[in-house]
């Protein structure tokens, strides 16, 4: 059998401007690390019978039937600084498909060879990154939280020059779109306004056909990455490059480089080895999505006939960030506290909760689990120093006894919001070691526990604990 995609390629419908076409440069010797057959089945993909088939296709050696490769211009702020030109330095977008149930989807291979937007770069991937956004995608997806996906991974039988001398990797990413924060920058910086039109009105025929102009489309974006930023925040991801060409208008988390999720809560934690001065921290995320939504918001300008007026609305938009975001900020942590109802103090006492967590040194996730039972006193045992813990806990249990809904009712709806597994760094970091030294079953191991992140059991229980001292993985990198 061979390779069947569902492709309707509407981006290469769009200016040559828009991208550069482009066929990923094929690999000596690729080798299938995973390929995610529930999605291949749920994008309507028909896969090649034989391994070495797929290897072959997930590693662009061959190209599918109806694809249009390319790669995707775009600019960005990165690190708040503007660079006018970026674009895919290391992927190729083979086209994209139009699942059983009519959602369409972008297919890239992230790794695929040079383009003309690498720079200095040499468009490859090595193991590491690829296995790292293969597993965090999921587990993001497996927790209900808007995501690009993981498809594929395959080896390519070259090395690539990083630190060292690594094994490289080819990633197959898909996203219900590619279209950045960024992307619109682009075009508003040249004064394109025929492009910025035509991106305008693709971008809303995709994500939102309810938009019906500019100020629609900034306005269901905000409203997206409110939602998606405090989805985040309640399972303690970090993203850690926010960067304007990292975030998408689809609201789907992208670009998964240095991310991580927290052990210890923090507000102030930061893991990327790049981000010196905390810019990308945990509790900064929603302040850096309201900064790349007015750039958005300016790159929108150029369209409206009444500029004037355009600022004034769209300033008011952006600064509805912040409230969009408390909304769905609080609605998150009244999920975290197993809260039905709406009171006033319901956000402090999750505030107070989570202060408490910082002074005593606790587990996020562990915490938040270990509320969801019938005897949530038993979160103070999470706490390097439990007395941070208790007096909270008085407050809890006076606020719960307001609450209608039964306790078993609560523990059961908690227990589906507050995850029992994430993907702890240390975890991650233990599975690219053992690939880079031929052993894939922690990856696959690593994958598996976490498609099913709401039940704890105890084959999962190792991978539930927190890092030793000597386990921390204090920094993360950048893919490149
Ligand atoms: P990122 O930090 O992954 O968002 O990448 C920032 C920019 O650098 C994007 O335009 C990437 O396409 C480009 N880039 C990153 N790594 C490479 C590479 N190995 N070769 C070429 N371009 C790259
Ligand atoms: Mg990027």
């Amino acid at each position: 059998m061979t390779a069947h995609f569902p492709f309707d390629n509407s981006y290469a419908t769009l200016p040559e401007r828009f991208f550069t076409r482009q066929a990923p440069v094929p690999v000596a010797d690729p080798r299938l690390i995973a390929v995610n057959t529930a999605l291949a089945n749920r994008l309507g993909l028909t896969l090649p019978k034989h391994e070495e088939a797929m290897s072959r296709l997930f590693a662009g050696n061959e190209v599918p039937d109806g694809a249009t490769p390319l790669a995707q211009v775009y600019a960005g702020h990165q690190f708040g600084g503007w660079s006018p030109q970026l674009g895919d330095g290391r992927a190729v977008m083979l086209g994209e498909v139009v699942a059983p149930d009519g959602a369409r989807f972008d297919i890239q291979l992230k790794g695929a060879g040079q383009t003309p937007y690498s720079r200095m770069g040499d468009g490859r991937a090595w193991l590491g990154p690829v296995l790292r956004e293969y597993i965090i995608s999921e587990a993001m997806a497996a927790l209900g939280i808007p995501t690009t996906r993981a498809l594929a991974a395959v080896e390519t039988g070259e090395v690539v020059l990083r630190e060292g001398r690594m094994p490289g990797a080819i990633f197959t990413r898909v996203a219900s779109s590619h279209i950045r924060v960024g992307t619109f920058q682009f075009f508003a910086a040249r004064q394109d306004i025929d492009a910025l039109q035509a991106l305008l009105d693709h971008t809303i025929a995709r994500h939102y056909p309810e938009a019906d102009s500019p100020f629609g489309l900034l306005d269901a974006v905000i409203g997206a990455q409110a939602k998606l930023i405090a989805e985040w925040m309640g399972v303690g991801f970090i993203h850690g490059v926010m960067n304007t060409d990292n975030m998408t208008l689809s609201g789907e988390t992208i670009d998964y480089g240095p991310c991580a999720f927290m052990d210890v809560y923090h507000p102030e934690m930061v893991f990327s080895s790049i981000d010196q001065f905390g810019r990308y921290a945990y509790a900064n995320q929603p302040q850096i999505g309201a900064w790349n939504l007015a750039q958005l918001a300016t790159a929108l300008l150029p369209l409206m006939p009444d500029r004037e007026a355009a600022i004034e609305s769209f300033t008011e938009a952006v600064n509805g960030f912040a409230g969009r975001f408390d909304t769905e900020w609080h609605r998150v942590l009244r999920g975290k506290l197993g809260l039905a109802t709406e009171e006033d103090g319901d956000a402090a006492l999750a505030f107070d909760l989570l202060n408490r967590m910082a002074q005593g040194g606790a587990d996020f996730t562990q915490t938040f689990r270990a509320l969801s039972s019938d005897t949530p006193g038993d979160a103070g045992k999470v706490f390097a120093a439990p007395a941070a813990f208790d007096p909270w806990m008085e407050d809890y249990r006076a606020r719960l006894a307001r609450e209608p809904r039964p306790a078993d009712e609560r523990v059961a709806a908690m227990q589906a919001t507050n995850p029992a597994l994430v993907p702890r760094n240390h975890r991650v970091e233990e599975a690219i070691q053992a690939a880079v030294a031929g052993d894939y079953a922690p990856f696959h191991r690593l994958n598996a526990a976490l498609a099913d992140p709401f039940t704890d059991r105890s084959e999962i229980e190792d991978l539930q604990r927190a890092p030793t001292e000597g386990e921390r993985v204090k920094q993360t990198f950048c893919g490149t």
